[in-house]
């Protein structure tokens, strides 16, 4: 009786093992993970997507531009700029300095407008955000309207274009919600200020 009883349990832990077995390996032979490190040259990629429901937007950013000193992050959001408000972050640097994609994402829009000068609008991988970089002097080299670019990856340099002072090269950014119907020129801004100082400070 008792060789018996422990058979049963014997046979019951194998049919275990052999269960967790199968769930093991179903889990990993799936398709190749988003993260693959062949799809990420430029960067190192960690999770991009915050919450939709983030009032404050997403917020796990890289900052835009290397190496950046804290102290010239201010938020300078509320500013009133004429008739409007600024809705923007304005990161002074020297003409010529890198701006890298704060996300992953794709180029949706490149844009010349009379006070942006020469802009990028990139939305995030969820099509919910644009981030929009402006007074750009130059884009990076072969940068297109419809490509896929990655988190860390230079898309263009700092300049003064637009309505900026050539004295004061700077980048202006701000991150725009974007409404259901994904329309680049449509967004609602909001505040990237808290996202900038937890980037600039990691
Ligand atoms: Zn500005």
């Amino acid at each position: 009786m008792i060789r018996r009883k422990a058979t049963f349990v014997l046979g019951a832990a194998l049919v275990l093992l052999i269960l967790l077995g199968l769930a093991l390996s179903t889990r990993s032979s799936g398709a190749v993970p988003a993260s693959s490190p062949l799809l990420a040259p430029f960067a190192a990629r960690q999770p991009v997507a915050a919450p939709r429901s983030d009032p404050q937007g997403p917020m796990d950013l890289l900052f835009p531009i290397a190496n950046y000193a804290r102290e010239n992050v201010r938020d300078t959001f509320a500013d009133p700029r004429g008739d409007v408000n600024h809705e923007a972050i304005d990161l002074p640097a020297p003409r010529g300095t890198p701006v890298v994609a704060v996300s992953d994402g794709k180029i949706e829009k490149l844009f010349l407008s009379k006070p942006g000068g020469l802009t990028i609008y990139q939305f995030d991988p969820t099509r919910a955000y644009a981030f929009y970089y402006a007074h750009l002097d130059r884009y990076a080299p072969g940068l297109d309207e419809g490509q896929t670019v990655v988190r860390g990856q230079v898309i263009a340099f700092v300049g003064s274009t637009g309505n900026a002072s050539p004295s004061d090269p700077h980048l202006h950014f701000t991150i725009y919600r974007l409404g259901p119907d994904r329309k680049w020129w449509r967004g609602e801004a909001i505040n990237p200020y808290p996202a900038l100082l937890r980037a600039v400070s990691r």
